[in-house]
Formats: structure tokens, C-alpha cells, sequence
């Protein structure tokens, strides 16, 4: 497989820098321990402290710095133990499967995220259980598939969003899981300069999932906030707030890419990111502050009456402006997310010549 080389190569990753990411990766399984025993012990602390400040925060981190977060992801280092450990058995992935297993992760992003309305979102237990078995599909898919094919490049459904959001990153970052390049995904996500959803060996997965997460997915965040918390997981508008967006954005995107060229894909993918992302926080950020659509759903602090309503106005206005502007109006060189490593082959070629 082809790994397409990010313009501003080293000839290997730094081993101390990649020290300090490691000592980070161990902090935050640290941390996530710690989570999950909140979540289980104190469950209304580790609910605010996952939903309401983690994850609230993880879509900004993801537009601005991309490899930051594939850096430091806990689910992340969890997947590359195996492989650090020698204990992968690192199945190659084929160009035509490699799409499917991305697929999967939209499809594990669209039905997880409706749920937290019904069941994380209100119960610790509930997502402790999900962290955990997200954590042992992780590792299971790093000892089985090489690199990051398996749960990084491939299952996680946190990816899917990854490849929306994270097409203008301002930092092209050391690759801290990567010490040497596997070859493991193609075109590598990582290291690919420009990368976003639909890059890659044309299959009808990868266009499915480009096309639901380009398209559908600024609808589906939008129907999402039409949802309150504590309604039934089996309650029609559960399912059909988030995917009546989805269907909607979706056949706008259909309508104007369908006859759109390459340059103009880009910037359609841009736009349609940026409507995501600003839609997240124009209901997110209110809501953390108590000015949410139902009252106390998300809320982080009580504000109303502090601040004034015009002021979360214009707060939901500058983040709006500032994610079109970093996604579709700045048009920076193309970067990765990270630096390639060096290609196995060579590294070991330079390790057998300096013996
Ligand atoms: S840089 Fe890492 S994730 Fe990318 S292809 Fe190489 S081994 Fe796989």
C-alpha cells in the first residue's frame, strides 16, 4: 500500500518528543480510570465531567489541532498497545475493506449518539459501559489489524467526525502511536496533507459514509438538540429529530456535489463541516451555560441572570463566524495531521547498516 508522504517530512520521528507523548497518553489513561470510577461512584460528577466539559470540548481540539487528539485519544493508545507490545498479529487490511470498517464507525456514530439522549447522557453506569466496551474493541482490533487500520483509521466512530472537522489543522504534529510507518491505511489519514472524507479508492462504502457524514451529518446534529434528555430510547422522535436533519442536509449536499468538480468538493465537504460544527456549538454552548432550549439538559453552570441573553447571541455568532472562517474563508498550504514516520523498511535498513 501507498502511505502519501505530508510535505514536511523528518527522517524519523524524535524519540523524545515522542516521550513526552507517551508520559500525556499514560496521563490520560490515568484519567480516564479516574473517570470511570466516577462515572460508577459518582455518577452526576462524571457525567458533567465527560459530557459536559470532555466532549464539548474534544469537536474544537479536533478543528484547530487534529493529531493533538489522535495523539493523546485514550481509546487510541488502548488500540496501539498490541502493537507497541509486539502482541499484534497485524492482518493487512485490503483498500476495499479498509472503507467498510469506516462505514461501520458512521453507523456506530449515528445510532451511539441518539442514545445519549434515553441512556448515557443520564446514567453513569451506562456510559462507563459504553467507554469500556469501546476500550475492549479497541484493543481487540489492535491485536488482530496492523497500525491504526483497525480503530483509529478504521472502527472508531469518533474518526468519522475526525475527517469532517479536522481538513484545516493550524499544527502538523510528530506522530506519537507511529514511531515507524506500517504502511498500515491508504491514504493514511494521518499523515495525508488535505485528507478528508471520500480520499481514497472509490467503493460504495467509502462514498456512503462520505456522503452521510458530508452531507447528513450537519441534520443530524441539528435534530439531535430538537431531543430532550430522559426520553425513551424507543420514542419515535429519538430517532427521527436527528435523522429527519439527516435526510435533509443529505439531499442538499446530493443536490449541489453531485455534479460538483474536485476543487469544489472541497469546499462543499468545508462548508458542510463548518455548518456542523457551528450547529454543535450554537445549542452546546447556551446549553453549558443554562440557556439551553430544556432547562437544565447539558447544563454546566447556571448563568441566566448573569449573562445577559444578548450577549449568548452574539457569543453564538463570533463561534459560527470563527469555524467558517477556519473551515471555508482561510485557505491555508494543505497540511497533515501529523509528520510521516520513516517506512518500516527503511528503519529497519538504517537499524541493520548502523550495527
Ligand atoms: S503513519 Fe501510522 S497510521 Fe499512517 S499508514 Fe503509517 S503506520 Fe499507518
Amino acid at each position: 500500500m501507498v502511505c502519501p508522504a505530508s510535505p514536511d517530512l523528518p527522517p524519523s520521528n524524535p524519540n523524545r518528543t515522542i516521550r513526552y507523548w507517551s508520559l500525556l497518553q499514560w496521563l490520560m489513561l490515568l484519567a480516564s480510570g479516574g473517570l470511570l470510577a466516577t462515572l460508577v461512584v459518582w455518577p452526576t460528577i462524571g457525567l458533567h465531567g465527560f459530557w459536559d466539559v470532555l466532549i464539548p470540548a474534544a469537536p474544537a481540539l479536533v478543528v484547530v489541532a487534529p493529531g493533538i487528539w489522535r495523539n493523546i485519544c485514550p481509546l487510541g493508545t488502548m488500540s496501539q498497545l498490541a502493537r507497541r507490545t509486539g502482541w499484534s498479529r497485524a492482518r493487512v487490511v485490503s483498500t476495499r475493506v479498509q472503507p467498510r470498517l469506516g462505514l461501520i464507525g458512521v453507523a456506530l456514530l449515528l445510532t451511539l449518539v441518539p442514545l445519549r439522549h434515553p441512556w448515557f447522557n443520564q446514567s453513569g453506569l451506562a456510559t462507563a459501559a459504553l467507554l469500556v466496551t469501546a476500550a475492549v474493541a479497541a484493543v481487540a482490533m489492535g491485536v488482530w489489524l496492523g497500525g491504526k487500520s483497525g480503530w483509529c483509521a478504521g472502527l472508531c466512530p469518533v474518526h468519522a467526525v475526525e475527517r469532517l472537522y479536522g481538513i484545516r489543522p493550524v499544527i502538523t504534529m510528530t506522530s506519537a502511536h507511529c514511531r515507524q510507518c506500517d504502511a498500515c491505511v491508504a491514504p493514511c489519514p494521518d499523515t495525508t496533507p488535505d485528507q478528508r472524507h471520500g480520499i481514497g479508492v472509490k467503493t460504495p462504502a467509502r462514498s456512503l459514509a462520505s456522503a452521510l457524514m458530508i452531507g447528513g451529518f450537519p441534520g443530524f446534529v441539528w435534530g439531535w438538540f430538537q431531543v430532550p434528555d430522559g426520553v425513551s430510547a424507543w420514542a419515535v422522535g429519538t430517532w427521527a429529530w436527528p435523522f429527519g436533519g439527516l435526510v435533509v442536509t443529505l439531499a442538499m449536499y446530493l443536490l449541489v456535489a453531485w455534479r460538483a468538480g474536485a476543487a469544489a468538493q472541497r469546499t462543499i465537504a468545508a462548508v458542510f463541516g463548518a455548518a456542523a460544527v457551528s450547529c454543535y456549538y450554537w445549542f452546546r454552548l447556551p446549553a453549558l451555560i443554562g440557556f439551553g432550549p430544556y432547562p437544565g439538559d447539558g447544563m454546566l453552570v447556571q448563568a441566566q441572570g448573569v449573562i445577559s441573553p444578548v450577549a449568548v447571541s452574539v457569543m453564538q455568532g463570533g463561534v459560527t463566524l470563527f469555524f467558517f472562517w477556519w473551515m471555508v474563508f482561510r485557505r491555508p498550504a494543505p497540511r497533515a495531521w501529523m509528520r510521516r514516520p520513516q517506512p518500516a523498511s527503511q528503519a529497519t535498513a538504517v537499524t541493520i547498516g548502523m550495527s
